[in-house]
């Protein structure tokens, strides 16, 4: 499901909206359609499930820059031969 994120710009609300075709999200505090779409990666209608993604994204992403560090070291190394 298109679940996305979103905050008012008009009064600072976040609130997470299904977002079908041709359809525009508004504000449940003040009505408002001027809104900025917030990062968010997973459609999911569970905090805890999402979290858990995030964790899971975050983890990958530091395995990455081990890998990337890694690859820096023997680049070092064979320069250095
Ligand atoms: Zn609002």
């Amino acid at each position: 499901m298109p679940l996305y994120d979103f905050k008012c710009l008009d009064c600072g609300e976040q609130f997470e909206a299904l977002v079908l075709k041709a359809s525009t999200p508004s504000c449940p505090a003040c009505q408002s359609a001027h809104l900025e779409q917030l990062i968010s990666m997973f459609s999911v209608d569970s905090a805890s499930t999402r979290q858990t993604n995030i964790d899971r994204a975050r983890r990958a992403n530091v395995k990455g820059h081990r890998d990337k560090a890694i690859a820096d070291a023997e680049a070092i190394r064979d320069h250095d031969d």
